[in-house]
């Protein structure tokens, strides 16, 4: 064959020729596609392959395609029938009728019938065996069409089986498989999802009331995951494992918020303000205190982090005191604009004694 015919039968089928052609004149029509494939409501109809139709017919008969030669028809015979299972033929069982058509088509541009006649010389079903079987090794297309889908089939297939052993034990637990409590999304995922105890400071640490990043750094904290001097010094990125506050004792999570001496005075600055203790609650405390409690400690918590690192930098330390009107001025406007359902008398003396006025206050 020479080089110019198989330039055309590749320019004539080539990939993103044959998607944009597509796309222009069925999925577009389609309106509704996932990952790039028509939703079809139903079967594929001989109208919806029309498209296709046209399209193998006027690449057949087109320009140049007529002067091929046998050899060169036959390469693009298999070319055309090729490209099928590029597209809708992976996905889709393309009806017998259009198939039968397709063949035709292809028989039709073959030439390979009686001149007198023009019968075929030879069935189209021993055309499409292989060479070694007497044939001319083009692709029988509902067989084509059946192997290809049967490529999506399998995959599905392995991929179910996989899952299928994963969720039996949950099919198992929850009789899923009932009219009753039958499987969700929602319900398998929960099942798959390894369970952990909840921990006690959950409603510490997540209270709508806290500002999100305390409440990140308040997370971070008790996950002991925060970069103290202690744990850089493991790694041999800081000189000395020492508290950055106090300088005595080693910086741990557990000293730095809970035991470090800079840090208890800022805590019983808050305390001495709230008249409460916030990091022991007691449990005769109201909801709203329990409340304003955790938005104050997780703000002191956050105020220390921050006080902590830019000591580390400038070397310098301010006051616990100043902190304390640092933090006091950080959740007065939070609680402020928290504060929109009615307030419990009680709740109204107390927010008045630490100078918090709400709008049921008078
Ligand atoms: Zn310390």
């Amino acid at each position: 064959m020479r080089m110019k015919e198989l330039a055309t039968i590749n320019e004539v089928w080539a990939d993103d020729d044959e998607y944009e052609y597509l796309n222009e004149h069925y999925l577009v029509k389609a309106n509704i596609k996932y990952l790039g494939i028509p939703i079809q409501p139903g079967r594929l109809t001989k109208a919806d392959c029309n498209v296709l139709l046209e399209k193998i017919v006027s690449k057949i008969r087109g320009i140049g395609a007529r002067k091929l030669s046998y050899a060169g028809r036959l390469v693009l015979i298999n070319s055309v029938l090729n490209t099928l299972h590029n597209y809708w033929a992976s996905i889709f069982l393309i009806p017998k009728g259009v198939v039968k058509r397709i063949e035709g088509i292809c028989e039709t541009f073959s030439v390979w019938g009686s001149i007198i006649t023009g019968a075929p010389l030879v069935a189209w079903h021993n055309v499409c065996c292989s060479k070694e079987e007497g044939g001319l090794g083009i692709k029988d297309a509902g067989v084509w069409n059946i192997a290809s889908v049967g490529k999506l089939v399998n995959w599905i297939y392995e991929k179910a089986d996989r899952v299928k052993d994963l969720l039996v034990g949950g099919y198992q637990d929850n009789c899923w498989a009932g009219s009753v409590g039958a499987y969700t999304v929602s319900a398998g995922y929960h099942w798959l999802q390894d369970t952990h105890p909840p921990v006690l400071w959950y409603q510490d640490v997540w209270d709508p009331w806290v500002v999100p990043k305390h409440a990140f750094v308040g997370w971070l904290i008790h996950r002991a995951t925060l970069n103290t001097r202690s744990k850089l010094f493991k790694l041999g990125l800081s000189v000395t494992a020492n508290c950055v506050l106090c300088e005595i004792k080693e910086e741990i999570h557990a000293h730095l918020f809970w035991e470090c001496v800079y840090s208890s005075q800022v805590i019983a600055g808050l305390e001495h303000w709230l008249q409460l203790k916030i990091i022991t609650p007691p449990g005769s405390m109201s909801k709203l205190q329990r409340r304003i409690c955790r938005v104050v400690k997780m703000a002191a918590w956050y105020t220390l982090w921050m006080q902590r690192n830019t000591a580390r930098i400038e070397l310098t330390l301010c006051r616990p005191e100043n902190l304390v009107h640092q933090i006091q001025h950080m959740v007065h406007g939070r609680i402020i604009g928290k504060l929109k359902d009615y307030v419990m008398p009680r709740d109204c003396t107390w927010l008045s004694k630490i100078n918090i006025r709400c709008q049921f206050c008078t």
